[in-house]
């Protein structure tokens, strides 16, 4: 079996368009500005922001943008090393490395029980 075969098994489509809010509540993980993955303890929604708590105990308001640096970060997958201190586990990281965005194709996870989204009406 070819690798691309046996990464198609368990490949994860969402759309490209898909909200920060959403993603980060699915992918429980935040890529800082220096290029290290965080894992994602809490998110609680205020207003038009979030706040993330890092298992690292780092915590943060973020703006609920596709096109925010964090946003592209995740879609791109633009990050050097998971945070040692969060300890984010290698199931988790694989599960990400595999999950492709797609501008016409995938989950836009509107769908899910959402708390960010029960929060937004
Ligand atoms: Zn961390």
């Amino acid at each position: 079996m070819s690798d691309e075969k046996a990464e198609s098994q368990v490949k994860r489509y969402y759309r490209k368009r898909i909200g920060l809010f959403q993603l980060l509540e699915k992918i429980k993980l935040w890529p800082s500005r220096q290029g290290i993955l965080h894992g994602i303890k809490t998110i609680e929604k205020f207003g038009d922001q979030v706040r993330i708590t890092t298992h690292c105990n780092e915590s943060f308001m973020a703006n609920n943008s596709r096109t925010s640096r964090a946003a592209r970060a995740l879609r791109n997958k633009w990050f050097a090393k998971a945070c040692p201190v969060c300890v984010v586990p290698e199931w988790k990281l694989k599960k990400y490395s595999t999950t492709r965005f797609s501008r016409h194709y995938g989950s836009t996870l509107s769908n899910e029980n959402s708390i960010l989204n029960v929060a937004a009406k």
